[in-house]
């Protein structure tokens, strides 16, 4: 295993055809594949988020609260900095999976709340039925944050339709890349039409911008395979933890000064719908590999994998996996974090742990669910990098951490 990286997620590898090709056109070819309707197409899925919210802060002006899952993507709540005077208030999750505590969303929405966030993380379709009843006894919108769920179907639709905004992310690592980028769309034919009248508004184009993530895109061609990513990810990976800064080692070192608004530019946008082609056969493997690894796992005693409930059907980037302790996943980690096996956290802390978003945060009750997810998760890459040899590495390492007693 020297010098190769395995990446944390299953991105989908570009080719120089993408780079060169220059023929698609990504929102049409977007909302053809996922039956959606035409995206808008911003720098970012927070930026996609900041126009969403500041639609719906129009719509019903004086709603104050944002309600987002208590562990979530840093740069969810830094949102709100850019929607004054928005405050973010974290929900604690329901006992075993990413979705929202039924009671606590119920007692936190009120008459000041502009939108609920329920968040499809690692790929798993949450539950947004319940989110909208709830919401709606308060007027309070609900936005489907599936930055990381891009293909999911959620009752045989595209996530994100169900509620009254959807978003998807092509950051580097989430699925289809275009180092950074937004998918914006909403089911309401009103709605989606101010979301794109806002981003028009609101994100100029910006050349500067588009050099530099263009570089970036061509870089991730370059060297997004384990060779590559062991310089370009690996090292810098080994740096952080031998500082102990589990933050860095994750990437998860977010500040406000991190979020550009410009729009995705043409030259990008060809590059992904070229891409975005081999994204259904590359999501149906990633789901094959997932389900057998996933019950490899869920057969480990103690551990169990996060998965969707019957009739949904998600993508797996990742593979989220739940220790029985504290202690089982943090001996894991100090085997795994540097074994180049792709295995590593997704957010390190819960919302209130990032002192950049603390400012921006209401805390209205206890999230001690989603404190303990934070100090019991882990996550497999479920990269096709990441052979059968490899996970069964993995899987062994595992095996012998939840034997032995502590
Ligand atoms: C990555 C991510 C975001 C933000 O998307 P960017 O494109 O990186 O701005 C939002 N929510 C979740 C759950 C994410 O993982």
């Amino acid at each position: 295993m020297l010098h190769r990286e395995i990446p944390p997620t299953a991105g989908l590898p570009l080719r120089w055809q993408d780079l060169l090709g220059l023929s698609g056109e990504l929102a049409p070819a977007l909302a053809r594949q996922l039956s959606i309707p035409l995206p808008a197409l911003p720098c970012s899925g927070t930026a996609a988020l900041i126009i969403a919210l500041r639609v719906l802060q129009q719509r019903m002006p004086g709603r104050t609260r944002l309600i987002v899952p208590a562990y979530t993507c840093p740069l969810v709540a830094l949102a709100a900095h850019y929607c004054p005077p928005l405050r973010v208030v974290p929900c604690d999750l329901q006992q075993g999976g990413i979705d929202l505590d039924e009671s606590q969303l119920t007692q936190l929405c009120d008459d000041s709340t502009l939108a609920v966030v329920v968040t499809h993380l690692a790929g798993r379709v949450a539950d947004v039925d319940t989110a909208k009843r709830i919401a709606s006894r308060v007027g309070a919108a609900v936005i489907e944050d599936a930055a990381q769920a891009m293909g999911a179907l959620d009752d045989g639709h595209s996530v994100g339709l169900k509620g009254d905004v959807g978003f998807f992310s092509m950051a580097l690592g989430k699925g289809l890349t275009t180092a950074e980028g937004g998918v914006l769309f909403s089911r309401d034919p009103v709605l989606h039409q101010a979301l794109h009248r806002q981003c028009r508004n609101d994100l100029p184009f910006s050349l500067r911008w588009e050099l530099q993530r263009s570089a970036e895109l061509w870089g991730y061609a370059l060297v997004y395979q384990p060779r590559g990513l062991y310089y370009a990810y690996g090292k810098g990976l080994r740096a952080a933890l031998a500082h102990g800064d589990e933050v860095a080692a994750v990437g998860d070192d977010f500040s406000v000064d991190d979020i550009p608004l410009h729009r995705l530019g043409g030259y990008r946008r060809k590059v992904g719908a070229a891409a975005l082609a081999r994204l259904p056969d590359y999501l149906q493997q990633g789901r094959q590999r997932a389900f057998h690894r996933a019950a490899r796992l869920n057969a480990l005693p103690g551990v169990s994998v996060v998965m969707d409930r019957p009739g949904q059907q998600g993508t797996w980037p990742f593979l989220m996996v739940v220790m029985p302790s504290a202690q089982a996943r943090d001996a894991a980690m100090a085997q795994l974090w540097t074994s180049g096996l792709g295995v590593t956290r997704l957010f390190i802390h819960t919302l209130p742990g990032y002192p950049a978003v603390a400012p921006l945060l209401q805390p209205a009750g206890p999230i001690t669910v989603a404190e303990d997810f934070a100090r019991r998760s882990l996550s497999i890459s479920n990269s096709h990098w990441l052979s059968d040899e490899h996970f069964e590495r993995i899987l062994a390492q595992l095996k012998a951490i939840v034997a032995s007693p502590d």
